[in-house]
């Protein structure tokens, strides 16, 4: 078993800032990644409200100078999938596919992830044209129509961006006003190629290896419609950014989380368990933003780097 400091479990902005806080602190530190850095933020095709960004900043483009700013203070990463732990003892061991881990402190920063409808079809199209991310998917429906699910910020960005690519992009949404901010909506609200399916939810995925056809329930009036793909596309897209869960499911029974499980911890990132913090999306927490899963981590750095010198 390696041995460390401290363990960062997630290498999105949350874990990327505890790192650069724990490397220029000369805490031995290891981050672990389950699949590649940068958390959600690499699928956000433009940045512009993280203080200081540079103009035309992507989160990919972010990501790679934070993951080289750690790399700078001596930070070890690795990527492997977090299996197990036991938080019992003064060493917290972090069980991986390949390796075993140990260490004095370990913060916690494995994000969200994308909620899905949850309706037949949904899970065998996944790739085939219903797609949780428009940076990755947008470019493959170049003139074909989409429908975006979803009425909050992340579904009204990312119809405005998917009109750069669709000849057509439809809002369906369960209510019949959005709930993203008011900038957001007057944007998509100006833009001619963006149609609204209020009051809506899609109940049924068609097709046979490709999206084809959905079925879409009217929740006021109860009338189902089938959307049916233009004869000539042959499919169509369906993007769904309906909120997001945290991934605290394999840290369930280790830590304590609410209802919705979040991890609620105090002002300084400490979760019920003495040496073991959170910090991030997976957060209890008002506002999940780049910059704030950014003070998390550095806040949560600086407490374990204190938790470890009173040991
Ligand atoms: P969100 O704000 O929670 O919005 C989720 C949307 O999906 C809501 O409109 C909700 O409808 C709808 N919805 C939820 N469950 C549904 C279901 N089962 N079926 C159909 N519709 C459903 O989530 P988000 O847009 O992903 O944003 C998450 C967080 O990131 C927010 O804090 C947001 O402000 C932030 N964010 C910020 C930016 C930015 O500042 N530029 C960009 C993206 C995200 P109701 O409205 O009826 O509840």
């Amino acid at each position: 078993m390696k041995h460390y400091d401290l363990i960062i479990i997630g290498a999105g902005p949350a874990g990327l800032a505890a790192g650069l806080y724990a490397g220029r602190s000369r805490l031995n530190t290891l981050m672990i990644e389950k699949q590649k850095y940068g958390g959600q933020i690499v699928i956000t095709d433009e940045i512009e409200n993280y203080p200081g960004c540079i103009e035309g900043e992507t989160g990919p483009t972010l990501i790679e100078r934070m993951v080289k700013q750690t790399e700078k203070f001596g930070v070890d990463h690795v990527f492997d999938t977090v299996t197990d732990m036991d938080f019992s003892g003064e060493e917290k061991i972090i069980r991986c596919l390949h390796e075993e881990y140990g260490a004095k402190a370990v913060i916690i920063a494995a994000g969200a992830n994308p909620v899905t409808i949850g309706c037949p079809g949904e899970k065998e199209l996944t790739g085939k044209g219903v797609s949780y991310c428009a940076t990755c998917d947008a470019a493959f429906f170049e003139d074909f129509e989409v429908y975006v699910v979803g009425g909050g910020d992340a579904a009204v960005e990312e119809a405005l961006y998917l009109t750069k690519f669709a000849r057509k992009v439809t809002i369906i949404h369960r209510r019949n006003e959005l709930r993203a901010a008011k900038s957001i909506q007057e944007k998509a609200f100006a833009n001619p190629s963006i149609d609204f399916m209020w009051d809506s939810v899609v109940e049924e995925i068609r097709g046979d290896g490709i999206v084809e056809s959905m079925v879409v329930r009217n929740v006021k009036t109860g009338e189902l419609t089938e959307i049916e793909a233009d004869e000539d596309d042959g499919t169509f897209g369906i993007f769904v950014f309906i909120g997001f869960k945290p991934s605290t499911e394999i840290f369930r029974g280790h830590v304590d989380m609410d209802e919705k499980g979040y991890i609620p911890t105090d002002e300084d990132m400490r979760t019920n368990v003495p040496g073991v913090f959170a910090a991030g999306d997976i957060r209890r927490k008002s506002l999940r933003q780049v910059v704030t899963a950014c003070a998390d981590g550095a806040i949560a750095a600086v407490q374990a780097g204190k938790y470890i010198e009173e040991m």
